[in-house]
């Protein structure tokens, strides 16, 4: 399953201003564990493409 890809700007601590992504789990069975994993990643920081660091997003 594919998974799906978040973007949103944020600002990176080394590169400033930034196409900020973060990553979602894609549909799975059982569905218990995707809604767990897919939870899990929603709470996760976006991430700078270049270094990986977490960004502060507005
Ligand atoms: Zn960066």
């Amino acid at each position: 399953m594919a998974n799906e890809v978040q973007t949103r700007s944020g600002s990176c601590p080394t590169h400033g201003t930034v196409d900020a992504t973060r990553t979602l789990p894609g549909p799975s069975f059982p569905f218990v564990v995707y809604a767990v994993r897919r939870l899990i990643a929603t709470r996760r920081p976006y991430r700078c493409p270049t270094c990986g660091a977490a960004v502060t997003t507005i």
